[in-house]
């Protein structure tokens, strides 16, 4: 590990484990679920009320941030936790999964990516070494390889040919990285649904050497299904004294399935982007509050849950203000949304310490299987 980054297992229940990756910003408990703020911001929050919901770290992208602000202009302010106004470990993914769903007229070749911004048209280019620049200038905790991956279902000498490549760029961005005290460098696991391909990857990666691994390439259109297929191996595969992070992932469901099969990170917009359309994420399941029948409702969205959002506001409310299409309805949804998914990650560490997870795992299904609370 980096100098002054540690990471240390203190129970496991089956393959889950719980610990702490410990960075000179915080400790970040695992298995951890991490708040996506895009453009230096977790929309609708302010950053010490996404720390109420129990966050101990942010992700921030690249892609976005090197586009607008800039990263030099960042530096220039004193890097990302100062101008965010997030004293915590911030995590920056490398640009290369962004310029490939976003960007304009990409082109790659061995060097890298050259693309148009799609804000303004403007031509820039992203490379292993562009990456490691860029996220050093923004300051990030935790900073990713430079990688490439390709949409599923896509033919196996594609996903060969592009986990190839990712390993290449992942020993120049190890180089480019350096030594860096106080900051860690994750290597990215690709290899799409083939096991084998998964495995030469995790070898590649593993002799590189890294501070923590991620799993890459999954929850882009495979299914649950083939993602914890994938899952049932893949985490084995990468060294068992480092953090594994499973990257955009995901439902509830997705991250109870994924930590009982090993994985200890994850980052989604889901929890804040559904805040803003309107969709909650409740332990009884999906609630979505444009629905008619919360109109006269004076209940809260879960009587259960003690976040601001559920301790003084009605299902009733909620459905008005998301229909006058006020500000404060994605402040109030997205709030609800991210403490429950700090306190699923909270249940989920728990269980794990006391070696109670199936039961855990038995009871999350339950609630969620007997749906929302029956109409009035
Ligand atoms: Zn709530």
């Amino acid at each position: 590990m980096a100098s002054g980054v540690s990471f240390s297992v203190s129970a496991t229940d089956g393959r889950a484990r719980t610990g702490a990756l410990v960075t000179p910003r915080g400790a970040i408990r695992t298995p951890a679920f991490m708040p996506v703020g895009t453009a230096a911001t977790v929309k609708a929050m302010l950053p010490e009320n996404v720390r109420e919901t129990g966050a101990d770290i942010l992700l921030g992208n690249t892609y976005h941030l090197m586009l607008r602000p800039g990263a030099e202009r960042v530096a220039r302010l004193g890097g990302l936790h100062r101008f965010m106004n997030w004293d915590g470990p911030i995590l920056t993914d490398s640009g290369g999964f962004q310029v490939m769903s976003l960007a304009d007229l990409r082109k790659l070749t061995e060097e890298g990516v050259t693309f148009r911004s799609h804000v303004d048209g403007s031509k820039h280019m992203l490379s292993p070494e562009s990456s490691m620049e860029i996220q050093r200038l923004l300051g990030s905790d935790i900073v990713m390889c430079f990688d490439e991956c390709p949409a599923l279902p896509a033919p196996r000498e594609r996903v060969a040919d592009s986990m190839r490549l990712s390993m290449r760029w992942a020993a120049r961005s190890r180089d480019a990285f350096g030594d860096r005290p106080g900051h860690a460098l994750f290597g990215i696991q690709q290899g799409g649904l083939e096991q084998d391909l998964r495995a030469e990857s995790a070898e590649a990666l593993t002799a590189i050497g890294f501070d923590g691994y991620a799993i890459g390439g999954l929850a882009v259109g495979e299914g649950q299904d083939a993602m914890f297929g994938v899952l049932d191996h893949a985490p084995q595969m990468l060294p068992a004294d480092r953090p594994r992070y499973l990257m955009g992932v995901g439902k509830p469901d997705d991250i109870v399935g994924a930590v009982r099969r090993g994985v200890d990170m994850f980052d989604c917009v889901l929890p804040s982007r559904s805040g803003r359309t309107g969709q909650a994420l409740t332990r009884r399941g999906a609630v979505n509050i444009k629905n008619a029948r919360h109109a006269d409702d004076p209940r809260p969205l879960d009587p259960d849950c003690p976040c601001p959002c559920c301790r003084s506001y009605s299902r009733a409310y909620l459905h008005h203000v998301f229909k006058a299409g006020e500000i404060i309805s994605s402040m109030l949804m997205t709030w609800h949304n991210l403490h429950y998914y700090q306190e699923l990650m909270q249940g989920l560490r728990d269980a794990i310490a006391e070696e109670r997870l199936d039961a855990f795992a038995q009871g999350f299904e339950r609630r969620r299987a007997g749906g929302d609370l029956d109409p009035l």
